[in-house]
């Protein structure tokens, strides 16, 4: 067994506070509105929400996939809500999101992978709040081109889809996925017009410096314009252990190395989360 290893310090966050958080807190419990920022009650929400972002699921909340990391549940997930696009576009209206994540879990039963109520999903919240920016944090859709172009017709400003790990992990730490799909995902998105394509890497899996530069360079290769580097955190005892904690001087080499290697942005910091400062990566 692996003996636990100790959270640091610079893992200890503060409770969120601050007036909008409160606001936005006291609407998301009165209208029941479903945020990942609640459900992962993720370390960032003052910051977040303060500044008017919030990430929200859509398709459910089960998954057909099982990642070693992931808290989401697997499953036989639900039929499809077709009445969602239009409850999430309210959601953000009632908020008053500027910069708004949508993510899914991953849909590998249904023949289109999700992509039409996602497509819908960004022209329902276009509609309700027109001056809102939107980031889709997308599954791979098995690189179903037909998938993709939906999402890619409707031109979200910023098209994100993790790797999650270095390639010597995916197997073990993502079990359906693979790097090259990944990859080659991303890089057509950026080939079919998306202006803005990101993707996120978690460490402490057991990964070793060398493999993460080799994963920002396959990246940059892949012309990915921003890369969100933090640490993983077990969600619970069944899933994946922490082998390490990644101090905040090798977070800050790897935000030096990314920027040389030519990204628009790179977020690397033990608490950064592939949302995390997102309505930044518009500028
Ligand atoms: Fe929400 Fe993402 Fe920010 Fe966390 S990092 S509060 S999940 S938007
Ligand atoms: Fe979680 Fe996404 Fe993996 Fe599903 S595909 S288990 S939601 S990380």
């Amino acid at each position: 067994t692996v003996e636990k290893v100790k959270k640091p310090k610079w893992l200890r966050v503060k409770l969120p506070t601050g007036k909008k958080y409160t606001e936005l807190r006291g609407l998301v419990n009165k209208y029941d509105l479903h945020t990942i920022c609640t459900s992962g009650s993720c370390p960032n929400m003052g910051e977040c929400w303060g500044e008017g972002t919030a990430t929200f699921m859509i398709l459910g909340n089960i998954c057909t996939r099982s990642c070693g990391f992931c808290g989401v549940k697997t499953g036989r997930p639900e039929t499809v809500e077709w009445a969602e696009p239009e409850k999430v576009a309210r959601s953000i209206k009632l908020m008053s999101i500027k910069h708004a994540v949508i993510t899914s879990v991953d849909r590998d039963d249904l023949k289109d992978g999700g992509s039409i109520i996602w497509a819908e999903t960004v022209k329902a919240i276009r509609r309700a709040n027109p001056k809102t920016t939107l980031e889709t944090l997308i599954p791979d859709f098995q690189e179903d081109h037909k998938a993709l172009d939906r999402i890619i017709e409707v031109a979200p400003e910023v098209v994100s889809h993790n790797i999650e790990t270095v390639r010597r992990l995916t197997r073990e730490v993502r079990i359906q996925a693979k790097y090259d799909r990944s990859l080659a995902v991303l890089k057509y998105l950026k080939d079919q017009g998306i202006k803005r394509t990101k993707s996120g890497i978690m460490l402490g899996l057991g990964e070793t410096e060398e493999e993460v530069i080799q994963s920002m360079q396959d990246l940059a290769d892949a012309n990915v314009d921003i890369v969100t580097i933090g640490q993983y955190l077990q969600p619970s005892k069944k899933h994946l252990p922490v082998k390490e904690f990644i101090t905040p001087e090798q977070f800050k080499k790897y935000e030096e190395i990314g920027k040389k290697m030519g990204f628009r942005h790179v977020e690397s910091g033990a608490l950064v989360r592939s949302s995390y400062k997102a309505h930044k990566h518009m500028e």
